[in-house]
């Protein structure tokens, strides 16, 4: 894998987020990286500079300083793309920015495209595919467990998993291989018994993968979670009122002025996000009752419900009919209270019958905390240690492990049916192959500029 990559280019592009900062960075990589900021940096010679080291002067366009900066240089192959790697930190206006970019550009750096860095790294072998992709993740995290998953992906924990499965399988794909060579002379050097053994196992631990993909999708995009219940129930009041301590929450941390996503919330590292709002927010319009074949469509579209009722409005009876008729499915539903400031204490024990029964008022925001609890213990992720356990969160790596699994049935029914070495072995192939392309031993030009086209320029 190392060293199998050439370029002549030198890419550029800025690495901070656009709009006013107190610094800018500004990153080449490529064989020029260094020279060409040379050629416009004033203070020092970097070429002659060792790797990994910080230099203070000016950017000066024919004489003209465009900005003091600060040059960390990278040499080849001890940096982040194993090229020559320059950073250029300056201050954080556009202008100068621009200017500097503009520059880097005339003495002959090309501008990156995006995730061409990262790019880079995977091809000169700094990383595999699915460490590549966590870096994407991890700068798109915004819960702790999405964080810690991604992070844990970037370090290679997932990686590992499948290598193990690839070496395993590589191993009997060269047994059964051996026994081609030898042809007509009808040896079986592939103990076909272990082979299924091994091929049950490894399916099975595709089948876990598979599987953790819903923990893994939740951790990272959010659980959909939808507020459902009668006109004038406090569905919007509630909703608002989780929004607004958010809201209060970010704002509270000092120094920051963190964007607030709009309907998402984070509960102990979840993130739950709440899906057709846009009536509920809108609280003028009292008088539309939702449909229940339009209710019944929200709730497809969920992993978890929140019904909420006016409990000075029914009865227990009532709500109970009510859940059973929404949710006959079964899916991961909170039945919720609200208005308790209105109710008598005698009201409120009548409904100690329905199961998991939250009590609040959306109003006062009474027992808000309980139902945050209610909500978090459904989707159910306090069972799961992120730590040890390999979580899978893309979906591109679901469809490759489908298709190896399938392809490991194909070897499993040839061996069955007693079929010929070469057909089996063709099968192993196929199932080699798509494990591959999870971390990369596998790639085509479509599938990494799938891949590094979502990532932003200057990643
Ligand atoms: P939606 O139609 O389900 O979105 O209901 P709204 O949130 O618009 O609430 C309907 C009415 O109930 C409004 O007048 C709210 O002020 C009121 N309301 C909401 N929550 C409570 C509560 O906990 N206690 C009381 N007393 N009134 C509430």
């Amino acid at each position: 894998m190392t060293n199998h990559f050439h370029t002549n280019d030198t890419i550029v592009a800025v690495a901070t987020a656009p709009g006013v900062g107190a610094i800018a960075v500004i990153r080449l990589s490529g064989p020029e990286a260094i020279n060409i900021t040379n050629s416009v940096f004033k203070g020092k010679d970097l070429a002659s500079q060792a790797s990994h080291t910080i230099h203070f002067g000016t950017i000066r366009d024919e004489g003209k300083v465009l900005d003091e900066v600060l040059v960390s240089l990278f040499v080849a192959p001890h940096s982040y793309t194993k090229e020559n790697v320059v950073e250029i930190s300056c201050h954080g206006s556009d202008f100068i920015v621009q200017q500097i970019v503009k520059l880097l550009l005339q003495k002959g750096a090309r501008l990156a495209n995006a995730g061409e860095f990262t790019k880079r790294a995977f091809l000169n072998g700094q990383f595999d595919l699915a460490q590549a992709e966590a870096v994407a993740d991890l700068i798109s995290s915004d819960s702790a467990l999405s964080h810690e998953v991604a992070m844990k992906q970037m370090r290679g924990g997932f990686s590992q998993e499948i290598k193990r499965l690839r070496a395993e399988l590589v191993h009997f794909a060269s047994m059964i291989e051996l026994e081609l060579d030898f042809g007509e002379e009808d040896v079986e050097f592939a103990d076909r018994d272990q082979l299924r053994t091994l091929i049950g196992n490894i399916q099975s631990i595709i089948r876990e993968l598979l599987k953790s993909f819903e923990l893994g999708n939740v951790i990272k995009n959010g659980v959909p979670t939808v507020i459902v219940g009668k006109p004038n129930a406090g569905k919007s009041t509630l909703l608002n009122k989780l929004l607004n301590e958010e809201k209060a929450i970010v704002s509270d941390v000092p120094g920051t002025t963190r964007d607030f996503i709009e309907d998402e919330i984070n509960m102990e590292g979840i993130t739950f996000r709440f899906i057709d709002t846009a009536g509920l927010r809108e609280t003028t319009d009292k008088v539309e009752a939702i449909g229940v074949e339009r209710t019944m469509q929200k709730l497809s579209q969920s992993s978890l419900i929140i019904y909420l009722f006016d409990i000075t409005e029914v009865t227990a009876a009532e709500v109970q009919a009510e859940l059973d008729r929404l949710n006959p499915q079964k899916l991961p539903l909170v039945a919720v209270a609200n208005k308790i400031d209105q109710a008598s204490a005698a009201k409120l024990d009548a409904f100690a019958s329905i199961d998991g029964l939250v009590q609040i008022s959306a109003a006062e925001g009474a027992n808000l905390d309980a139902l945050k609890q209610a909500l978090v213990e459904k989707v159910n992720l306090g069972k799961l240690n992120t730590q040890s356990q390999t979580i899978v969160t893309n979906l591109r790596h679901v469809d490759s492990l489908n298709k190896t699994y399938s392809a490991l049935d194909d070897v499993l029914n040839g061996i069955g049916l007693g079929m010929s070495g070469d057909l089996v072995a063709a099968d192993i192939r196929r199932a080699l192959y798509s494990l591959g392309e999870i971390t990369g031993e596998i790639t085509t030009d479509d599938l990494l500029d799938n891949i590094f086209t979502k990532f932003c320029i200057g990643k």
